[in-house]
């Protein structure tokens, strides 16, 4: 009996391993028949090593050894290379071959020395040559460690030059020092996600198997990331969001740890030299250096990546995203010390019960607005002609203003309700004034492509830009806040040779 409970003691934890695997390959893009082969091999030598029997009245461990657990061996090696290995695992790698021959070769010096008075003395010579690659092995490991890292600076030393020829090249903005308000949409790059992620919160898109889904969903789209810069005559170069940076898009595996690695894909980022935030910039006639101020509507990697380069900006963020937000570490490694929590003690402001007047002037507004994360907030900037309410991601686009027909992933439970709430008091804030428009930051709609981009590109869209994003507005969106005929988003599946699917509206 506690033999049988111990087997299964075993069992469940290495299915459950197993399976986990499984998911990652799959989210991989390791095609699915040849997981279901590989992952019955799996299965099957867990459970035959422990049952012999199960497989067959002859079947012995050393069998199912043989037939099926060197095979499922060298088939878990060969996926890892494939699809895991980057070149920082290297050393990592060859320290462990180097630990097992010296193990190995340390066993069979011990069997050979209670041998050694029979015929056997070769377990000797065996250990003498395990031990001799394994010392050979731990040389290359140390050795390998400065290669490594070779490589990866002469990339982004390539990576450098491409940027700075990108900073170089003609045609950029001359910054013009007139006092006036201006916003600049920048597009730092695009990033892929499912499309129910994106558009399914209604379709069962939820919490936990919602989250499931978009490791495995391979319904998948490409959408815009979008950061804004705003010159304000009189608080200076200020950013709500930073958008990705180019580790993250071209150095993918080796700017993110092991458990970042496995659960995301390689190409997860996509940004062209153009693209970095500090060519965006200085393209604008701007320096990233003079940024003083960084809104950070929540920590999220694809909002928070550009602040690497970003050190000597103050980071305004919520503190709840700090506390209990899913972010990744590193990111923040270099403003850590410069972050600073509203205290959303400004009294209420129209439906939202909390706000923060940030400069204290009226001038920008922090607006609560948790749910896709605990600390989300909505950054208002207030001008003469009217009003920008930055959503970050508590809409993704003008369309998931209809909340009741589109609406993004939700964690679930108290999330979702807070998203909801969230939702609505945004759908409040905008009915109430007619001279404020939203800025998403993944608006994959004619909204941003054809609308926002023009209004903005010199940075003054003016009263008469503000009113046009309205009344384009209008023409997706009731005033109930329904979607008119021709707006209802809808999966594309990817075309032969594409990679990723695209979203259609009708
Ligand atoms: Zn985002």
């Amino acid at each position: 009996m506690v033999k049988i409970l111990g087997k299964v003691g075993l069992l469940v934890p290495a299915l459950l391993t197993g399976a986990a695997w499984l998911v990652i390959l799959r989210l991989k893009n390791v095609p699915a028949p040849l997981l279901v082969v590989y992952g019955l091999l799996l299965a099957g030598s867990v459970i035959g090593l422990l049952w012999p029997r199960v497989l067959g009245r002859r079947s012995t461990r050393r069998r199912v050894l043989a037939f099926l657990g060197v095979p499922a061996g060298l088939g878990t090696l060969g996926l890892y290379l494939a699809v895991v290995y980057y070149v920082t695992d290297l050393p990592v790698l060859l320290a462990l071959a180097a630990a097992g021959c010296l193990g190995w070769a340390a066993g069979a010096l011990l069997r050979g020395r209670r041998r050694v008075s029979g015929p056997h003395a070769r377990p000797t010579r065996r250990a003498f040559l395990l031990g001799g690659a394994g010392l050979v092995l731990g040389v290359f490991s140390g050795l390998s460690v400065s290669r490594v890292e070779g490589r990866r600076r002469e990339m982004l030393a390539q990576r450098e030059q491409q940027r700075q020829a990108a900073v170089r090249a003609p045609g950029g903005r001359r910054r013009v020092t007139d006092g006036v308000l201006r916003v600049f949409p920048i597009h730092t790059g695009d990033t892929i996600v499912t499309y129910g992620q994106f558009y399914g919160g209604l379709d069962g898109w939820e919490g936990l198997n919602g989250y499931v889904r978009t490791l495995v969903d391979k319904a998948q789209i490409t959408v815009p990331v979008y950061a804004y810069l705003i010159d304000h005559p009189r608080h200076g170069l200020l950013l709500v969001d930073t958008g990705v940076n180019r580790e993250q898009a071209h150095d993918h595996d080796g700017y993110y740890d092991m458990t970042s690695r496995l659960l995301s894909e390689r190409d997860e980022y996509q940004m062209t030299p153009e693209q970095d935030l500090r060519v965006r910039l200085a393209r604008l006639g701007y320096d990233a250096d003079e940024v003083t101020t960084v809104f950070l509507t929540h920590v999220h990697d694809d909002h928070a990546g550009g602040l690497r380069h970003l050190p000597q900006a103050t980071v305004v963020m919520d503190r709840r995203d700090w506390d209990h937000g899913v972010f990744y570490p590193h990111s923040f490694d270099l403003v850590k010390e410069n972050l600073s929590f509203p205290a959303f003690d400004s009294g209420a402001f129209g439906a939202f019960p909390a706000s923060q007047d940030h400069f204290g002037d009226g001038s920008i507004v922090l607006l609560p607005t948790p749910g896709h994360s605990p600390g989300h907030m909505c950054v208002l900037l207030r001008m003469d002609e009217g009003g920008v309410l930055f959503m970050g991601d508590t809409l993704y686009t003008l369309p998931h203003l209809a909340v009741d027909q589109v609406r993004q992933m939700t964690i679930g439970g108290a999330d979702t309700v807070h998203q909801i709430e969230a939702a609505r008091r945004i759908q409040s804030l905008l009915a109430s004034d007619p001279g404020v428009v939203p800025l998403f930051a993944h608006d994959n709609t004619r909204y941003q492509s054809d609308r926002v981009l023009s209004a903005f590109a010199q940075g003054t869209p003016g009263k008469e830009g503000l009113r046009e994003l309205r009344a384009h507005m209008e023409t997706v969106l009731t005033p109930g806040w329904r979607l008119r005929p021709g707006h209802t988003p809808r999966f594309v599946p990817a075309a032969s040779g594409a990679r990723w699917g695209r979203v259609e509206f009708g």
